[in-house]
């Protein structure tokens, strides 16, 4: 039996829908709506969609996003007086500064500005001070993505107590996170990485499997119980013929796809895989837009926390 297929854009469609009031009555309370900063570094393309589609997202729920694009040429301290300057703003209540950093900036570049993004204003969910709280299971701002992942597992009835998990990936931004998300729920997890060996094996003993790789279908059945869970975090765009034809069967619609635009985007997961899982998240429609729909409910939680503490609702700045 194919796959139950985990419908991440009907997910991310009510959590938009449940925001949306919430940013209403914070917006008439603290007269103002919610604010989130977006900086955007240099001209990569993939990076320029990305934030178009969050500043559209946060206008439909009424987040006011304000959009700060430097050239490629910006210096670390000119980006890090943006920060600075959307850290003292009254009406920004999250900053994102997108990923990734052009490299003339420096290998460290990307920690120094996390880093140097307040903790309650991190919508990210990337400063220490947050990844601490989250490791002692007290977060409030977690990384869209795993938090995302958590989301569209948990409204799909799929129980995660009990389960064995493992999350192949070890980055700050997905792996690392969702691992912990997982334990939090008390499952069982593993993490695996580069070095793990025999990684087929460790990973066909998950009930849940989620890969965060960046690495082209490369999640085959071999890795997959049957039943299994699978979530796939990967976007991998394909621009190669031999490519598709290797991942996509003939008649499919990612050959269909490659072929009337040149290019097909895929995950780390083999479409294969969908005759084994017990449930899949397609790539696209899957885990992508639920991870903006949990960076608008990190604004607003943001706002109303800031609100709550540190009176910064009112004011203009
Ligand atoms: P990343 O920082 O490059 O991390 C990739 C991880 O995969 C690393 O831990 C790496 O292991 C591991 N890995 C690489 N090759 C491997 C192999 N052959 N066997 C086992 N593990 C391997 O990537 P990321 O930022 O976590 O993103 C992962 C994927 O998710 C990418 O395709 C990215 O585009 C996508 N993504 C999607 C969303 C979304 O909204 N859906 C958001 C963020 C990222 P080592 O640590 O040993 O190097």
């Amino acid at each position: 039996m194919p796959a139950r297929i985990l419908d991440g854009i009907a997910a991310a469609n009510q959590i938009r829908a449940e925001v949306a009031p919430a940013v209403a009555t914070f917006t008439s309370r603290a007269g103002r709506p919610p604010g989130l900063g977006i900086v955007l570094v240099g001209d990569d393309s993939a990076s320029d969609i990305y934030v178009r589609g969050k500043v559209k997202a946060a206008a439909e729920v009424g987040v006011r996003a304000d959009l700060e694009r430097l050239p490629a040429t910006t210096s670390l301290a000119q980006l890090l007086e943006v920060v600075d300057r959307l850290n003292r703003s009254d009406v920004h209540d999250g900053i994102l500064v997108q990923s990734p950093l052009p490299a003339a900036l420096g290998d460290d570049a990307e920690r120094r500005v996390f880093d140097a993004i307040r903790p309650d204003k991190d919508v990210d969910g990337l400063h220490p001070v947050n990844v601490g709280r989250l490791v002692q299971n007290r977060a409030t701002l977690v990384a869209g993505t795993p938090s995302g992942v958590i989301e569209l597992v948990e409204r799909s009835k799929i129980p995660i107590a009990g389960t064995r998990a493992v999350v192949i990936g070890r980055s700050d931004i997905v792996g690392k996170p969702m691992a912990l998300l997982l334990l939090h729920r008390h499952a069982t997890v593993t993490i695996c990485h580069s070095r793990t060996a025999d990684l087929p094996t460790v990973a066909s003993e998950a009930d849940i499997l989620v890969a965060a790789i960046g690495r082209p279908g490369f999640v085959t059945r071999a890795f997959v119980k049957p039943g299994a869970t699978v979530v796939d975090v990967g976007i991998n765009r394909l621009v190669d013929q031999v490519a598709v034809d290797r991942l996509f069967a003939p008649g499919s619609k990612g050959r269909e796809t490659f072929a009337r635009r040149g290019s097909v985007i895929i995950g780390d997961v083999h479409p294969e895989v969908a005759e084994v899982a017990g449930a899949l998240t397609p790539v696209p429609g899957g885990v992508g837009p639920l991870t903006i729909a949990m960076l608008l409910k990190n604004t607003l939680r943001a706002a109303e926390e800031r609100a709550g503490t540190a009176g910064g609702a009112g004011g203009a700045g």
